[in-house]
């Protein structure tokens, strides 16, 4: 596998970064992650204005423009041959001393992996996913914003490993008031008499794509949707839910902390909307040249 590193293409081996890199040792650097579908980059203008943003709100400077990263990108995925799969770009502050001080790393460090991808068994798309709820709550937004894409996901990954010992493998995070936020690596949706919802941004959620595409879909759809706080209570009692994220697309909700949602299998908007993404992406995207 050829890797994008600072600049050149290297086999996988030689791609190698510094331990002294802050990306490493203090999770100080953004990322994106990216679908390919039928040699074409799904939403890749909106991942990198996300990963702009991200490096914006941390005091980064991405060292290339958004044009060279789409080649950049097109490029990984041609030389690994990837027509259907999922890119890493990832850019950290780069390699600095063992303080924190971000301003002492001079280069950041920018890395693409092209690869392929499969996040969920293929059985949660059929028969629905359970999810749990995890003890450990979304990062506070005046803390660290949820919207900041960052390479520090301890927060997550701690509401994943309860959900892996409860048997299961994605979790709901609350926010501190109480309120749904999303989950570890996907946004979270429901739908009550006919109407399309989830939690806004302000209550702990990534602005995620494929929550975005979501609900562009649900308009073209002619479905009503709406961003408003979430509780427990309001996924359990929804008649559908569904969670969405680049690797994970649109995962139908089968239970929430043991309570099946609706009649417990994939509800009829739900399958709408995953049928109305699949068409989506036969349509869009930028070409990779393959
Ligand atoms: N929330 C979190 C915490 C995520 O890490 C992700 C991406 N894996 C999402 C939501 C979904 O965002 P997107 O649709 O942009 O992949």
């Amino acid at each position: 596998m050829k890797i994008y590193l600072d600049g050149k293409f290297v086999e996988q081996q030689d791609a190698q970064v510094s331990v002294f890199d802050h990306g490493l040792l203090y999770g100080d650097g953004v990322f994106e992650g990216i679908r390919v579908y039928h040699g074409r980059i799904f939403r890749l203008e909106q991942h990198l204005d996300r990963l702009w943003d991200s490096a914006k709100a941390i005091m980064l400077k991405i060292p290339l423009s958004k044009e060279e990263l789409t080649r950049a990108c097109c490029e990984a995925c041609r030389l690994n041959n990837v027509r259907d799969g999922y890119i890493r770009l990832v850019v950290t502050r780069g390699v600095g001393n063992l303080g924190l001080n971000p301003f002492q790393c001079p280069k950041p460090t920018v890395f693409i992996i092209a690869d392929t991808i499969e996040l969920y068994p293929e059985k949660v798309y059929r028969e629905g996913i359970e999810l749990i709820t995890a003890a450990t709550q979304r990062v506070n937004a005046a803390a660290i914003s949820p919207s900041i894409k960052s390479l520090n996901y301890l927060n997550n990954i701690l509401a994943k490993i309860e959900a892996i010992h409860a048997g299961t493998i994605e979790a709901i995070m609350l926010n501190h008031a109480g309120y749904v936020a999303e989950c570890t690596g996907d946004n979270i949706f429901i739908v009550r008499q006919g109407r399309v919802e989830t939690p806004p941004v302000s209550d702990g959620a990534l602005i995620g794509i494929t929550r975005n595409v979501i609900l562009e879909l649900a308009v073209k759809l002619g479905l009503p949707v709406a961003e408003t706080h979430l509780t427990r209570y309001d996924l359990m009692t929804a008649d559908e839910c569904f969670i969405t994220g680049t690797a994970a697309e649109i995962v139908p909700v089968a239970k929430v902390d043991c309570r099946p949602i609706g009649d417990g299998q994939p509800g009829v908007i739900t399958l709408k909307l995953m049928e109305a993404f699949r068409k989506l992406t036969r349509t869009e995207g930028v070409p990779v040249g393959l």
